[in-house]
């Protein structure tokens, strides 16, 4: 009996949690998102054993994140990396020499982008109500009239605040922004969903799902779930 507690990541079971979520996705791309280390189990190790199970998008939350993952993945794997701070001003050699996408939140972030030389690939995200970070719905109108010059984006998305609770009418509203801020970029594929947002509906879903938390074990809607699988477990002695 060791004395000391005892993490035990089951990779198997993080592979399963992933098919379940590409089942409820129907046709959405599972897009995993393994900030903060991977929820703490290891960003560069469950993120190879989710490019095996199929996983060809992540997201992480800092730049150094995505170089990390980028090293973690290896040549082998490659894989899209999108950074959700966005392009911190006077990073651009860094994102393109790790091949990372930033997801522009900020309109400062926009024009460091379109400095940039050559072109990145960019995500957009839209702020439709969690009011964290993301380009206001007039500034996106402002780009789709013509403010893409020097910019590739490749994804526009959203965070729901609220998507926990599913009765909660702010979902509802986010879900009717986001449409509309779709309606000025459609061509671009679109996501709104990160775990619970992805089991809430498939109005929801878009081309492109981020679920974090349900891959790894915990309920989307806060509490346990018989359709998702312990991803970790911790064993300690009793004293
Ligand atoms: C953390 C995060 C996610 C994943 O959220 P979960 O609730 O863990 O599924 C998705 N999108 C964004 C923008 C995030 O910050």
């Amino acid at each position: 009996m060791p004395h000391r507690a005892r993490l035990t990541v089951d990779l198997s079971a993080l592979d399963r949690n992933y098919r379940t979520l590409c089942a409820v996705a129907a046709g959405a791309e599972v897009a995993p998102v393994v900030k903060a280390d991977g929820y703490g189990l290891g960003a560069a190790r469950v993120s190879r054993r989710l490019w095996e199970s199929g996983a060809r998008s992540f997201f992480v939350a800092r730049l150094d994140e995505g170089e990390a993952l980028r090293k973690g993945l290896g040549e082998t794997r490659p894989a899209r990396i999108f950074v959700l701070d966005g392009l911190v001003p006077g990073t651009a050699d860094r994102v393109r020499r790790s091949g990372l996408i930033p997801v522009l939140a900020d309109p400062g972030q926009v024009a460091a982008a379109r400095q940039a030389e050559p072109q990145l690939e960019v995500g957009l995200h839209v702020d439709t109500g969690m009011n964290r970070q993301g380009l206001s719905p007039d500034d996106l109108a402002g780009f789709a009239r013509g403010g893409s010059a020097g910019l590739k984006p490749v994804l526009l998305m959203s965070h729901l605040g609220s998507a926990t609770l599913p009765g909660d009418p702010r979902n509802a509203l986010q879900l009717a922004r986001f449409r509309e801020a779709r309606s000025r970029l459609p061509d671009l594929p679109a996501s709104l969903a990160a775990s619970a947002g992805t089991f809430l509906g498939p109005e929801w879903r878009f081309d492109m799902v981020r679920p974090g938390v349900s891959l790894f074990g915990g309920g989307p809607f806060e509490q346990p779930d018989p359709r998702i699988e312990a991803v970790a477990t911790l064993d300690a002695p009793i004293l």
